[in-house]
């Protein structure tokens, strides 16, 4: 019987999408060993959203309280999930690999003793070990490592599993928990929110990224209005060659060192497709690029590729979506 331990994340009290996924990945690695789920949130108080777990798989829902862990704090947050682990006998604990989780899955990787399997884009259990697939070379290659260290701790990239309903009668409880006053010797003093309304492009099911093809930053006004004509649901990237210059916040970068997104679409318009900036975006489900240079990198991985001015075109296919949305 595999027993799965998902650490969850919360923002302002309410739970991330990408808990869901966590869920559903815990719950498939829990199934291949006829297992169970308990999934751990760690909050200020009760966190929303977290009675409703049990819709996607998971058996427990453990809320873990303290005034300190309304945000993210690295020590104390480290330290709820390694006693939650030690106090246990889970065969997987399953993170999200968002900003939170590639910080904290490492530390508790590291207090534990135990490797970690980053950035995993499938799970599944083998003559009874537990395996992992990961992209590897700037998702280039893709590496199959099997864990052979209990707990195996794995992260899983975001977007990736698709959150499925499978419904359990999950028992819900909320622990307080102690940790450090204040959370520990690293507190987060100020998170600057972006802009009302804007999806974060490691989130949004529909990414349109510009590059130096736009010319002048004014020009991503383009893609912002591409962007709302997929009614809320589509978000602004960047490669870095922009965000070097000035033009779009590196919040927005898509790539190695940018953000790893996998959304349904992704939208490359006057990106070249250098392997940094694919390294972030060839996950994706479908890929659209827009260049005028029929030989640019991007065509190799793009799914429907445009050649030509992406001035004229943006515009037409703004339209055309527009049209569909009306
Ligand atoms: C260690 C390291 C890490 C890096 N990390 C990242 C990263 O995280 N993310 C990232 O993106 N890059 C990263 N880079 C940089 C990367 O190597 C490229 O330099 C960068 O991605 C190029 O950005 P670009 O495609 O916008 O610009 P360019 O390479 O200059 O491409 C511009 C494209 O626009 C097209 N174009 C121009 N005008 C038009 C037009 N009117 N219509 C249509 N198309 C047009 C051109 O044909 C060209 O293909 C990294 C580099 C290093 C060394």
């Amino acid at each position: 019987m595999t027993a799965v331990l998902a650490v969850l994340e919360q923002r302002d009290g309410a739970l991330r999408k990408v808990s869901h996924e966590v869920v559903t990945g815990a719950r498939r690695l829990a199934d291949a060993g006829s297992g169970t789920v308990e999934a751990l949130v760690l909050g200020g108080g009760t966190v929303s959203g977290a009675d409703q777990l049990g819709r996607f798989g998971a058996d427990r829902v453990t809320t873990a309280t303290h005034a300190a862990l309304g945000r993210y704090t690295p020590e104390g947050y480290t330290r709820v999930v390694v006693e939650r682990v030690r106090a246990r006998q889970y065969d997987a604990v399953v993170f999200p690999a968002s900003a939170t989780g590639r910080d904290l899955a490492p530390r508790v990787a590291a207090r534990l003793g135990v490797p970690l399997a980053a950035d995993v884009t499938d799970l599944g259990i083998e003559g009874g070990a537990i395996w992992a697939t990961r992209p590897v070379y700037a998702g280039k290659a893709l590496l199959k490592v099997k864990l052979l260290a209990r707990p195996a701790l794995l992260s899983l990239r975001p977007n990736v599993f698709t959150p499925v309903e499978r419904p359990r009668a999950a028992a819900a409880e909320t622990a307080k928990v102690d940790v450090p006053e204040r959370g520990g010797r690293v507190v987060v003093r100020e998170i600057k929110a972006a802009a009302a309304g804007a999806l974060d492009v490691a989130e949004a099911p529909i990414v349109v990224s510009g590059g130096r093809g736009l010319k002048e930053p004014a020009n991503f006004r383009l893609l912002e209005e591409l962007a709302r004509a997929f009614g809320g649901k589509a978000a602004v990237g960047a490669s870095r060659a922009v965000v070097d210059a000035g033009w779009r916040p590196h919040a927005d970068q898509v790539g190695q060192t940018g953000k790893t997104v996998s959304p349904t679409l992704y939208v490359a318009v006057g990106i070249s497709g250098a392997i940094q900036h694919l390294a972030g975006m060839r996950t994706s489900k479908v890929i659209v690029a827009i260049n005028r240079d029929k030989d640019a990198p991007i065509f190799k991985v793009a799914d429907y590729g445009i050649v030509g001015d992406l001035f004229e075109i943006v515009p037409r296919l703004t339209e055309e979506i527009r049209k569909l949305h009306a």
